[in-house]
């Protein structure tokens, strides 16, 4: 139940397999693409930061700002 996590995920520069979590972040997207989940991850060894862009779930795409939350 991690829909976030990818086993092979690796640092884009270094592609050391250790990272750490850092942010995470809904974005807006085109009109037929919906929302987007952005995570942000810290390479252990280089310590270079970098976003991943995935679809955001079901649960997040039908919650439309029409109002508090
Ligand atoms: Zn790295």
């Amino acid at each position: 139940m991690t829909p976030f996590e990818r086993p092979d995920r690796r640092c884009p520069k270094c592609e050391h397999n250790r990272y750490m979590f850092r942010a995470r972040r809904t974005i807006d997207g085109k009109p037929d693409e919906g929302k987007f989940v952005e995570t942000k991850y810290r390479c252990q060894s280089c310590s270079h930061d970098w976003w991943e862009r995935i679809p955001a779930p079901p649960e997040m795409r039908k919650t439309d700002t029409s109002g508090a939350a």
